[in-house]
């Protein structure tokens, strides 16, 4: 049977764009892509690029004090929150006209609407108009999602943030993961009176505990207001603004609440299941190891498959895909030792396991250092920074790296070659340190901290 393209993507992220321009531009296939919003997804247009703009935007307050510590004379100014937001907006379309430059020189043919799946070789876009093909990709991602609360329709969400008519005097987070973490540093920056509410012990679940708790006491020490084991149970609009009821008894009164309490896939309304595509209890996409639903001809990728929501390894899903399908070239994705970074201040990079993870496993070394760094201690400033590693005892293999502190996410992207290529300590020490810098503790740390 003739198909009217050989690849139909849906979604114009970082996962389908990137699929669609390998099997297009180096597979040779004929591809369209529909996306119903702006092109480039969540990370480009309302996440990840955003979001690090905000953190560096946030963080000139501090830098402006250092700099007078070292002698310069200048004046911490006020922030004007129109002139950024007009400034990042601007940067948002120059990146969204980027990928759509990308397809375009690939050949790929863009679709500005919504496309959903009839059948398992055909799309209907909501212009009306069907598109058979060979093969169907779903990378649609996923979205904020905010809990059944009373008054809920009253907070915002990540969405939002970018766009906010102005900033608020008293800003409220929900939530303890990457997204409340990293925004509550952000508001805090721009000088946001900034509280944290998280139901759990302690923020960063799923992170090493030490990394964990050495991120939220310099977020505390700095002036975000963190309330561990807190969570609101009633929203409510009050003439000066917006109640929030917590479950520790208390009444808070702020100007805008942010809810990051997690994200879920965007796949329903797609006709998936009616297909025979299976989802998940969260309403994700199962697949494979290959990317591959229970539909042959429909494969899924990125957030919207729920395996780890993160922009880099939805470029690399899609890139699998492309390369199996499109290339001749079957590839499998190896969603083990994935490195990231949250943004919050000071920041976390984080690469293998966690020291409880890998305890559970084995017999294991921790080598962990916290100091103060030469350049904010000139400026008398109290910050430290924690430099960890978890080794295998057996093995001597280091099993995960830790880092808090200014640059830790372009420290942990260095850090992960060697630790994903089964260094071991000694392969860490023998290696000459690179002074005066932060990194060099890295190879310098001689005796564990704990065994066992
Ligand atoms: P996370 O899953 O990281 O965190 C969600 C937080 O909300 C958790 O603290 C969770 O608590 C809490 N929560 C969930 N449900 C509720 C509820 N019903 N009531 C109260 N609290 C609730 O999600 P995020 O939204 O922060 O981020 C989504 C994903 O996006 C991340 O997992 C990450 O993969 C990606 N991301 C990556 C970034 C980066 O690489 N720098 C930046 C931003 C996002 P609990 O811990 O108790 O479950």
């Amino acid at each position: 049977m003739a198909f009217d393209v050989d690849l139909f993507v849906i979604g114009g992220g970082s996962g389908g764009v990137r699929a669609a321009r390998i099997a297009a531009a180096e597979g040779g296939a004929r591809v369209a892509l529909a996306e119903e919003s702006r092109m480039g997804g969540t990370c480009v247009i309302r996440g990840c690029v955003p979001k690090k703009l905000m953190v560096f935007a946030s963080d000139f307050p501090t830098q402006i004090a250092d700099a007078r510590a070292y002698g310069w004379d200048v004046q911490p100014g006020a922030f004007d929150w129109t002139r950024f937001r007009a400034a990042l907006e601007a940067e948002l379309s120059r990146l969204e006209a980027a990928y759509r430059g990308t397809l375009a020189g690939a050949g790929v043919q863009v679709h500005d609407t919504r496309a959903t799946v009839e059948d398992a070789h055909a799309v209907r876009l909501a212009t009306g108009e069907r598109i058979t093909a060979k093969h169907i990709l779903i990378a649609t991602g996923g979205r904020p999602f905010v809990p059944d609360i009373p008054g809920a329709d009253l907070a915002v969400t990540s969405n939002e943030m970018f766009h906010l008519p102005a900033l608020p005097r008293r800003a409220l987070v929900v939530g303890g993961g990457y997204i409340a973490s990293e925004f509550a540093g952000i508001l805090h920056g721009l000088g946001v009176q900034t509280t944290q509410y998280y139901r759990g012990a302690q923020i960063l679940r799923g992170f090493d505990d030490e990394a964990r708790g050495h991120v939220s006491n310099a977020m505390q020490a700095a002036g975000i207001a963190i309330h561990c084991g807190t969570d609101v149970l009633r929203l409510e609009r009050t003439p000066g603004g917006i109640r929030a009821v917590a479950t520790d008894g208390t009444e808070r009164e702020f100007d805008l609440v942010l809810y990051a309490t997690g994200r879920r896939p965007n796949s329903a309304g797609l006709g998936l299941e009616a297909l025979g595509v299976e989802l998940g209890r969260h309403g994700e996409v199962v697949v494979d190891d290959w990317s591959q639903t229970a539909v042959p001809s429909i494969h899924a990728v990125g957030d919207v498959t729920n395996r780890v929501n993160l922009t880099p390894v939805a470029i690399r899903e899609g890139h699998a895909f492309a390369d199996t399908v499109f290339r001749g070239v079957p590839t499998k994705f190896d969603h083990c030792l994935i490195a990231s970074a949250v943004f919050t201040r000071p920041e976390l990079g984080t690469v293998g396991l966690s020291e409880e993870a890998a305890r559970a496993l084995g017999p294991i070394e921790v080598y962990a250092a916290t100091f103060r760094p030469m350049q904010t201690l000139f400026a008398g400033r109290q910050d430290r920074v924690l430099m960890k590693l978890v080794v295998d005892a057996a093995s001597r293999k280091v099993l995960g790296c830790h880092i808090v502190g200014p640059g830790a996410g372009e420290m942990i992207q260095l850090a992960a070659i060697p630790i994903g290529m089964g260094a071991t300590k000694e392969d860490f020490d023998r290696t000459v340190a690179v002074h005066p810098t932060m990194a060099e503790e890295l190879v310098t740390m001689r005796k564990p901290v704990r065994t066992g």
